[in-house]
């Protein structure tokens, strides 16, 4: 098969692939974008079906392409964000070839520049941008393979409650998917067990802003990466059900209960850590930080923000809390799905230059490798906080397109 030839090849369609390619397409820079699916994939056939964006639609912003809704403090669903992204699409004419995979990145044979091997022949580039997202391989830690009685399902494949048998569920994993499928299935009268982790929860709602609003006023959204501090998670939200604070122990008044850490399983029994205490209080810690920072800054600037104390309330500890449960027996405890909330991890074994390191994990900074003309756009804290999220990704994709155009004119 011919190689085709293309001066910087684009791979993922989602809002990456798609703003940096509009990116270049302003400095008439020439490019092709591969993407294995459909453009958005992950938003059309990874998201579980009661999901709302975590971001108020007033803050949803691609360059050069307002997301306009009636109800600007609203949350969109997953096929709004489709709509839109594929509108973004056409909007910005983006050359982009759909149901082709990328198997293999090289350098070809030895030449400048990169060979792709790609599901519909090779194509030769002077440039590659890697955009295939920062949510690409889900992780299940391997705990209960030998039980096939268990339905399990990771967060990108759960899609509804009436998806999962009759009976109590267990929720592996407290971030953002975690806690709000877990709510979900709390509101479809399921009993739920959900296991608490390392998190950082956040308010909705502060002193009669959203949380998006006061990321971006307080400048926190822009941190750069340098100084993003030991603690890599990002803010756990929910925009369902008209969006509010997700709150563990309110979650717990309404009958779910709480575990500590998911160690080890045998037969079906398991082994949870003594630690609900320790990341319920982190959570607090976290959420009170931001409170605090928020209260230091209105005061400093004598801003006419009413106050809001009722946002410090606590409600009491459920019983686990004193008394962690250590155990949990899933047929006895009548549990018969397990849902895990356990995160994901990079996929780039495609690409074979020495660019990955050894927690594959791409070597970077700010997106540029030390690979001439190989570039990533779209990872989480790529160069700041925003730089995985929709409305972040602009001025990455406009940074790499600069670099790329005044690599071409050198
Ligand atoms: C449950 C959940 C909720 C989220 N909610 C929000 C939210 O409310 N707000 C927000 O801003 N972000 C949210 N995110 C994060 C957001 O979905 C991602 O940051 C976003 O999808 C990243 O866009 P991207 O273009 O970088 O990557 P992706 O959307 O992942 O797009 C990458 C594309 O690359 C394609 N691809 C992968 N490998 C190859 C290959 N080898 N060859 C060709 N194509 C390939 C994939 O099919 C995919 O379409 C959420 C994520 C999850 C998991």
């Amino acid at each position: 098969m011919p190689t085709e030839t293309i001066e910087t090849l684009i791979v993922g369609g989602g809002q990456a692939g798609l703003a940096v390619s509009h990116m270049l397409s302003r400095s008439g820079s020439p490019h092709l974008i591969l993407e294995r699916g459909r453009i958005a994939e992950r938003w059309r056939t990874e998201r579980w079906d009661g999901l709302r964006f975590q971001f108020p639609n007033w803050s949803v912003q691609l360059p050069d392409f307002p997301f306009r809704r009636a109800d600007a403090d609203g949350f969109a669903t997953s096929p709004e964000i489709v709509e839109y992204l594929s509108s973004y699409a056409d909007h910005v004419r983006a050359p982009i070839r759909c149901g082709v995979t990328v198997t293999r990145l090289s350098h070809g044979n030895g030449a400048s520049g990169f060979l792709a091997e790609t599901s519909a022949g090779p194509v030769a580039s002077a440039n590659v941008v890697v955009a295939t997202g920062p949510y690409q391989r889900p992780i299940v830690p391997p705990l209960l393979q030998d039980d096939p009685w268990l339905f399990q399902v990771h967060a990108s494949k759960y899609r509804a409650p009436d998806q999962l048998p009759a009976g109590a569920v267990l929720v592996v994993g407290s971030g953002a998917s975690g806690a709000q499928i877990a709510e979900e299935l709390l509101r479809a009268d399921r009993r739920v067990y959900l296991s608490v982790g390392h998190h950082r929860r956040m308010p909705r709602r502060y002193r009669g802003r959203d949380l998006i609003w006061w990321l971006s006023f307080l400048g926190l959204d822009r941190t750069p990466t340098e100084k993003r501090g030991p603690d890599r998670s990002l803010p756990l939200i929910t925009g369902a059900y008209g969006g509010h604070t997700i709150d563990f122990r309110a979650f717990a008044r309404q009958g779910m209960t709480l575990l500590g850490r998911v160690v080890a399983a045998e037969n079906g029994i398991l082994d949870i850590a003594p630690d609900l205490a320790k990341h319920l209080a982190s959570g607090d810690a976290a959420y009170a930080g931001f409170l605090d920072m928020v209260d230091a800054h209105v005061a400093r600037q004598g801003l006419d923000m009413p106050a809001e104390p009722g946002a410090r309330a606590v409600y009491p500890d459920p019983p686990q809390v004193a008394e962690p449960l250590r155990r949990l027996d899933l047929r006895a405890a009548g549990i018969g799905a397990v849902i895990w909330a356990t995160g994901y991890s990079c996929d780039f074994s495609w690409i074979d230059m020495p660019v990955i390191d050894g927690a594959g994990e791409p070597v970077h900074r700010d997106g540029i490798t030390d690979v001439p003309g190989l570039y990533f756009l779209g990872l989480q804290w790529l160069s700041r906080m925003s730089s995985s999220f929709l409305s972040g990704i602009g001025e990455d994709a406009a940074r790499l397109a600069d670099h790329i155009v005044a690599r071409r004119s050198a």
